[in-house]
Formats: C-alpha cells, sequence, structure tokens
C-alpha cells in the first residue's frame, strides 16, 4: 500500500485513541499533584467543567436498580446517545481506552507476523451473541440489583485502576478482566469488542440507524477483499456489510480499499468524502 501513513483516516484515529487514554492517565496526576479539578472522572461518567457525560449503560442500569429517575443522568446521557445515533459506535473505535490498548497489541503481534497483526480468527462466534452480551447483562443487573457494568465497565476499569495507583499506589484484582480482554484479543482480533462488550451493543444499537455510514459500492469494487482483511470486527466490508448494525466506523477498510468502492456517506448523501482520500486512486496505480 502506497499511500503515505499521514494521509489515512487511521493515523487520525490514533492520535483520537491516543489523546483520550493519556487524558486518563494525566487527569489523575493533575487533579492529585496539582489540585487542578476542571476534568474530573472516566469514560464512565467524565465531567469537563460544568459539562457531565454518563455512559448509558451504567445510567440505564442506575435507573433501574434504583427505580429513580435522576435528571443529572438522563442529561449526561445525552451527548453519548446523540453522538452514536449519528456517527454509530464510534466511542469504541476512536475514544475507548480498550481500543488503545488492543491497537497497542496488534503493533506487538505485528512485529511477529504480519498477517496475523491484521487477521485473527482462532475462535469465532455468531455476531448475535453480542445482543446476548446485553440482554445477560440487564437481566444480571435486574437480578442483583445492583448496576453490574458500573463494577466492571472495561473502559471505566482503565480510569479507575489509573486514578487508584496515582492516588494510593494501589492496582485492584479488577484489572484482570482488562487482561483477559487483552488476551483474548491475542487468539481473535476484538473477540470482547466484537461478541461480549455490553456497551458496545447498546451503542450499536443507538447506531442502527447512523447517518455516518461507509457504502458499498460493487460497480467500482474488484475483489480483492483487502477491505475484509483490515476489518477488526471481521464484518466483510467487501460485500456491503460496512453498512450494517455491528461496523463501528473505524475507516480501516476505506483506508485499505484501492478503488472507489468504499465511500464514506451521511445519509443517503455522498457527499462527505475525506479530502486526505481524494487521491487515492494515484496512489495505487
Ligand atoms: S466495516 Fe470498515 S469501518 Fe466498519 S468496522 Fe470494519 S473496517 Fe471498520
Ligand atoms: S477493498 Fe475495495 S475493491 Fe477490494 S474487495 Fe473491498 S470494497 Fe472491493
Amino acid at each position: 500500500m502506497n499511500k503515505p501513513f499521514y494521509k489515512r483516516i487511521t493515523f487520525y484515529r490514533y492520535i483520537s485513541l491516543t489523546f483520550f487514554f493519556f487524558l486518563i492517565v494525566i487527569n489523575p496526576i493533575l487533579i492529585y499533584k496539582y489540585g487542578i479539578t476542571f476534568i474530573q472522572g472516566w469514560y464512565q461518567s467524565f465531567a469537563v467543567g460544568n459539562f457531565f457525560i454518563v455512559s448509558p449503560l451504567e445510567g440505564i442500569e442506575s435507573i433501574l436498580t434504583s427505580k429513580s429517575i435522576y435528571l443529572t443522568a438522563i442529561i449526561g446521557m445525552l451527548f453519548p446517545i446523540i453522538l452514536a445515533s449519528l456517527l454509530g459506535r464510534v466511542f469504541c473505535s476512536w475514544v475507548c481506552p480498550i481500543s488503545f490498548l488492543s491497537e497497542l497489541t496488534d503493533k506487538i503481534i505485528g512485529i511477529f507476523s504480519k498477517k496475523l497483526k491484521y487477521q485473527r480468527n482462532f475462535i469465532t462466534l455468531p455476531k448475535y451473541i453480542l445482543w446476548f452480551a446485553l440482554i445477560a447483562e440487564i437481566i444480571f443487573t435486574l437480578i442483583i440489583g445492583y448496576p453490574l457494568f458500573v463494577w466492571w465497565s472495561p473502559p471505566a476499569l482503565v480510569g479507575r485502576e489509573i486514578m487508584l495507583y496515582v492516588f494510593y499506589k494501589i492496582i485492584t484484582i479488577e484489572i484482570g478482566i482488562v487482561l483477559i480482554i487483552l488476551l483474548l484479543n491475542l487468539l481473535t482480533k476484538r473477540f470482547f469488542c466484537r461478541y461480549l462488550c455490553p456497551l458496545g451493543a447498546l451503542l450499536a444499537l443507538f447506531g442502527k440507524n447512523r447517518k455516518l455510514v461507509i457504502e458499498y459500492d460493487s460497480t467500482k469494487c474488484i475483489n480483492c477483499k483487502l477491505c475484509d482483511q483490515r476489518c477488526p470486527l471481521d464484518i466483510k466490508p467487501s460485500i456491503g456489510n460496512s453498512e450494517g448494525i455491528h461496523c463501528w466506523n473505524c475507516f480501516e477498510c476505506k483506508d485499505a480499499c484501492p478503488t472507489e468502492a468504499l465511500k464514506i456517506t451521511w445519509g443517503k448523501d455522498k457527499v462527505l468524502e475525506f479530502k486526505i482520500n481524494k487521491n487515492i486512486s494515484k496512489n495505487y496505480n
């Protein structure tokens, strides 16, 4: 692939993942050492000044278990819900610290095997398992009467463990959940994100009719399957599955496609073609 890395959307996604990861590293240090509290929390309940963001799954679970409607929680959930409704599951691919750590895992694997860096499918399950993960999460929450995901949410765990280390120099046993997710990632790329993350499932549901979609044009497809090789969720954009509910808009397939068969679209209008991809055909000739 001739396209310079900085011209690929993946480059900007890496910048985004790195920025959001370092935010949860730097933030407890700023609070602990300098008392700067402008930004607080991690990717579960996050505050920038007076602007609150609440993860929708934890918010829904809290409402279900407390049987009370908290206006602050509802308002805090609005931003991620609107974002997912318009852009899809982009929290997972552009923000989540588990994605950041998984990308690092891929880089390490890539040192040993280029093929395994892009695709690893040693354990595969039907894609609909993701919906069962969400249903099971809600059922267990109702049975135990406690918002379960508040305790075990992997993106939140990363932030909470960093905070605990900075403040108290301790790491808790729950970090094992993150390590298991990364170990599963060695067997199947994004195994947890593909099949088991209830938050990912909920965001995918919100984004079912999202505006931002990678549209597939079979008339321009040369059937090279480069997109399939790059898709971390094994979605098969080469048959149009990037338009479906499971796609998290990472644009890896778009970067890999040597033709204009995959277009970034807003609604039905193909108006959002990134400038950085304009010369893609030239780069492949
Ligand atoms: S179909 Fe494309 S944008 Fe969607 S998850 Fe796969 S590689 Fe990412
Ligand atoms: S990379 Fe592009 S041309 Fe190749 S199979 Fe996928 S959509 Fe078709």
